[in-house]
């Protein structure tokens, strides 16, 4: 029997075809390597599973719905249009599917902690809230001046009782932030376990947060089949780096009459600096330690990216985005922050659901999709997260509209 998609990729050095690998310090090699090995073990270990399976069922609030959004599906006229509610995990978001699981790969190693760095804060929030609950130590790293921007979520981390560490040099941004974090788990690797917050980074992070999300696709196949019957035509995920579009791809990749979008984010514009559209207008290269498609400045470093959802203005992607993209297996979208704010509110006023702007670039896509399809087709969408951390910000710069379709 042939293996599944899943199983034989990527392969054992983490490779996506040419995408991903390992770029790392020398003396980060050992480090990784045990990661990767213990990962091997834990994945298949019934114990781990278990208590998985149990911390999503009566602690994250998991299996997590699909709904019909009926109201938006008539406002569009076209394709039935299904929600995958990834906003009603606990703490808002998708990204404590793959938190919960490190920390338990962290206490799994014997690490008495858990490092990331955090932009918007968050990847920070999520990991903070694991490891409370696993009585970890967490500490993040976090650029000065996102720390400011993004208050909130500093002070939740720190109510569930997380470190937080400004990252005072150069920008002050995520690039610093990962800087400071990475040269933190270099000093101890021995003790910590550095957590990456979607399906990128070195091997084996983009397999194992791939995997970990991919309960999202499980369940929603399930419950589509349940709800509608038969599989979705097509679905649709926001980017970032990509862990919330692998997680429900995962369930359908090889059903290959289902179309699979990832929706990226345009920002205000085509050129570099105004969006975040890696995929779309990127090339080849390394960053962060594996190798994908990312948008480059003119000296080939990282450029700098724009995006309303700031949880999805990265320069680069996670490497099997780019693996499938080539492969054709995926088709890639775009939604800039203007449609992407009326698709907030239009979710908010035809459904009573509040989607994240990261999420409100799929809920606008699918929109636009939906119109040029039949009314027997289907779009499922991975709603990602809730919009409650984005509410004062959208508020003061886009005026509330007439509730009036
Ligand atoms: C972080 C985040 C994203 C982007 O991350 P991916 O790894 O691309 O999924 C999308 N939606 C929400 C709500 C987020 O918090």
């Amino acid at each position: 029997m042939s293996q599944s998609y899943l199983e034989s990729n990527p392969d054992e050095n983490g490779y996506f075809g040419k995408y991903g690998g390992a770029f790392i310090p020398p003396v980060l090699e050992k480090p990784f390597a045990e990661i990767a090995e213990a990962y091997n073990k834990l994945k298949d270990s019934p114990e781990f599973i278990k208590e998985l399976k149990y911390v999503r069922k009566h602690y994250q609030g998991r299996p997590t719905p699909i709904s019909f959004a009926k109201n938006l599906t008539e406002f569009c006229g076209g394709a039935k249009i299904y929600l995958k509610r990834e906003d009603l995990n606990h703490t808002g978001a998708h990204k404590l599917n793959h938190c919960m699981a490190e920390v338990m790969l962290a206490k799994y190693l014997g690490k008495t902690k858990v490092i990331a760095e955090t932009g918007a804060g968050q990847h920070g929030v999520a990991l903070a809230t694991a490891a409370a609950y696993f009585k970890l130590e967490c500490e993040i790293h976090m650029g000065e001046v996102d720390i400011e921007k993004e208050h909130p979520n500093v002070v939740r981390m720190k109510i569930l009782g997380a470190n937080v560490i400004p990252a005072t040099h150069g920008l002050k941004t995520l690039k610093e932030a990962v800087d400071s974090a990475f040269e933190k788990y270099v000093e101890e690797s021995d003790t910590s376990l550095y957590c990456i917050g979607s399906v990128v980074g070195p091997h084996p992070f983009p397999v194992m947060i791939r995997n970990f999300q991919s309960i999202v696709g499980f369940e929603a196949r399930e419950q589509f089949d349940e709800l509608a019957g038969g599989i979705p035509n097509t679905i649709i995920a926001c980017i970032g780096g990509g862990s919330n579009a692998m997680g429900i791809f995962s369930g359908f990749i090889e059903d290959k009459e289902v179309e699979l979008y990832g929706v990226e984010p345009l920002g205000i514009g085509t050129k570099l600096g105004q969006h975040a559209a890696s995929l779309t207008y990127g090339e080849e290269g390394i960053m962060h330690g594996f190798n994908s498609i990312m948008l480059k400045d003119e000296n080939g470093e990282p450029a700098p990216v724009y995006s309303i959802g700031s949880g999805i203005d990265y320069p680069s992607v996670g490497p099997e985005h780019a693996f499938l993209k080539d492969k054709g297996r995926t088709k890639i979208g775009l939604c800039d922050d203007e449609e992407a704010v009326d698709a907030f509110y239009k979710l908010s006023q035809l459904e009573g659901i509040i989607p994240a702007l990261e999420s409100a670039h799929a809920v606008a896509f699918a929109m636009k999709l939906a119109k040029t399809m039949s009314k027997d087709e289907t779009i499922l969408v991975n709603l990602s997260g809730r919009g409650d951390k984005d509410l004062d910000f959208v508020v003061e710069h886009f005026p509330i509209p007439h509730a009036k379709f």
